[in-house]
C-alpha cells in the first residue's frame, strides 16, 4: 500500500487512563520505581517502558513523538523544546571535533548561524553549497564529512532538494542525510526517500496556531536512543526538552494538520497563479516556472499540494515594507516572521529571518531586498483575498 502520512497518524489510537478520548497528560517531572533494581537498570539504558525523569522522556512526549514518527515513517522520534532544539543536538550528536558538514546554503537563518558561527568553535566546519546541484554537493565532500544537511523546501527561497539523489550520495560516502522538513509536512516524506534523520520546527505548520515553539527529530530507534542517552546524549545533556503540557496541546492541533495543509496549499497555489499572471516575480513550487517543479512532483504526496509558502519580489525594500504595512492595515495578514498560522504572515527575509546571512552571500543566492515571504493562511474565500491584495499592490505601485 502507498505510504500516506495522514493515514498513518490516523491509525494510532490513544486513550486517557480513565478512557478519556485524549491521552492523560503526565504532570510530573520525576517517576517512582517499584524496585531499586529497576531504577539502576533504567540508568544503564535497559529498562524499556520505564520513565525516569522528564528531561529524558514523558508519556505525553512519547505520544506526540509516536504521531510524528508515524507521519514521517521512521521507527521513532524525540520531541524537543523548539526546532533549533532538535536540529542542534542532531548535528552535535553525529559530529565530533575535526568533522565536516556539507550544507545547503539556503537554510533557516538560525541553522545557518549555528553552522557558520557556533560549530567552528567546537572544531566542526561546514561547506555551504547550492543543494540543487548534486555535482557541487559531491565535490564538497571530504574525508572528514559526516553529514549532508538540507531543507526539503528551503527557507526562504523555496529551493527544492533532490532527496533521493542526496540520499544516494550520502550512502556512497557513508554520511548521514539530515533533512529539515518544516516547510513541507505531509507533502514530502524525506525518510521514505532515504533521509536518515528528519527534523521539524513544530512551531510552524504542524502546531499551526502560533502559540508555542517546539521541535522533533524523527529517525531510527538507535539514533533516538543515542540522543536520549544519559551519558552522552545531546538531547538529554543539552536539555532542549519539551514540556508535557505542551506536547499534549501540539498533539491535539496535529489532528487537523492534513485538512489545514490542503487548504494552505490550495490558497497558496491560487495566489501564486494570479500573482504570476499579473506579472509579479513569483516563486512557488507549484508553478510550472519553478525550476524544481517537476522534481517536487516526483517527490510529493500529491493530495497535500505544494505547500503554503510563496515569495514575490516587490522590487525594493521600501516597496516591500509599504505593501506589507498596507496589507496588515487591511487585515489581510500580519507583518510577522514564522509560518503556518491560520492567518497569512508576511516578512522580508533579507533584513529579518535571514539577516544572519551576509549581504554579498544573500545576493549570490538570489535573496533580493524586496523579496517578501508569504505564509498563506486558511482564508475561506481566497479569490476575495486576492482581489484585496491586488488592490494593495496597485495602491503602492508594485503592480
Ligand atoms: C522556524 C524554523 C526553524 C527553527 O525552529 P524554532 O522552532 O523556531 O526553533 C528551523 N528550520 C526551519 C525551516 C524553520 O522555519
Amino acid at each position: 500500500m502507498k505510504f500516506n502520512p495522514a493515514d498513518n497518524i490516523q491509525d494510532l489510537q490513544y486513550f486517557g487512563e480513565f478512557g478519556g478520548v485524549n491521552p492523560s497528560i503526565s504532570d510530573s517531572s520525576t517517576y517512582t520505581f517499584l524496585s531499586a533494581k529497576t531504577m539502576f537498570d533504567t540508568f544503564e539504558g535497559n529498562a524499556d517502558g520505564c520513565y525516569l525523569y522528564s528531561r529524558h522522556s514523558t508519556p505525553s512526549n512519547l505520544y506526540l513523538g509516536e504521531a510524528l514518527a508515524a507521519m514521517e515513517g521512521t521507527e521513532t522520534a524525540n520531541v524537543t523544546a523548539s526546532g533549533m532544539g532538535a536540529i542542534t543536538p542532531v548535528l552535535l550528536q553525529i559530529c565530533n571535533a575535526g568533522d565536516h558538514i556539507v550544507s545547503s546554503r539556503t537554510i533557516y537563518g538560525g541553522t545557518y548561524a549555528f553552522l557558520k558561527n557556533f560549530t567552528p568553535k567546537l572544531g566542526i566546519e561546514t561547506t555551504f553549497v547550492d543543494i540543487t546541484k548534486l555535482d557541487l554537493v559531491e565535490a564538497a565532500i571530504t574525508k572528514n564529512t559526516k553529514v549532508l544537511y538540507c531543507e526539503s523546501v528551503s527557507n526562504p527561497l523555496l529551493e527544492v532538494a533532490d532527496i533521493k539523489g542526496l540520499s544516494a550520495l550520502a550512502k556512497k560516502h557513508h554520511l548521514k542525510l539530515v533533512v529539515d522538513n518544516t516547510f513541507s509536512p505531509l507533502s514530502i516524506s524525506p525518510a521514505k526517500m532515504g533521509a536518515d534523520i528528519v527534523c521539524h520546527s513544530l512551531t510552524k505548520f504542524i502546531n499551526g496556531s502560533s502559540d508555542t515553539v517546539g521541535g522533533v527529530v524523527c529517525g531510527s530507534q538507535e539514533f533516538i536512543n543515542d540522543l536520549r542517552n544519559v551519558n552522552d546524549g545531546a538531547c538529554m545533556l543539552l536539555g532542549s526538552t519539551m514540556d508535557s503540557l505542551r506536547a499534549a496541546s501540539i498533539l491535539k492541533n496535529m489532528r487537523t494538520l492534513h485538512i489545514r495543509m490542503k487548504q494552505h496549499s490550495f490558497n497558496a497555489a491560487f495566489l501564486a497563479d494570479k500573482f504570476e499572471a499579473d506579472g509579479l516575480k513569483t516563486v512557488y513550487p507549484g508553478l510550472e516556472s519553478h525550476p524544481s517543479h517537476q522534481l517536487f512532483k516526483t517527490m510529493m504526496n500529491t493530495e497535500y499540494g505544494f505547500g503554503g509558502m510563496l515569495t514575490i519580489d516587490a522590487g525594493s525594500l521600501d516597496k516591500a515594507n509599504e505593501l506589507m504595512e498596507l496589507m496588515q492595515h487591511k487585515n489581510l495578514g500580519y507583518l510577522a516572521v514564522s509560518l503556518g498560522f491560520y492567518k497569512t504572515l508576511f516578512s522580508v527575509p533579507g533584513s529579518s529571518t535571514s539577516s544572519e546571512i551576509p549581504e554579498n552571500e544573500q545576493k549570490e543566492m538570489g535573496l533580493t531586498d524586496g523579496l517578501i515571504r508569504f505564509s498563506i493562511g486558511l482564508d475561506n474565500d481566497i479569490e476575495r483575498t486576492y482581489n484585496m491584495m491586488k488592490a494593495c499592490m496597485v495602491e503602492v505601485g508594485v503592480l
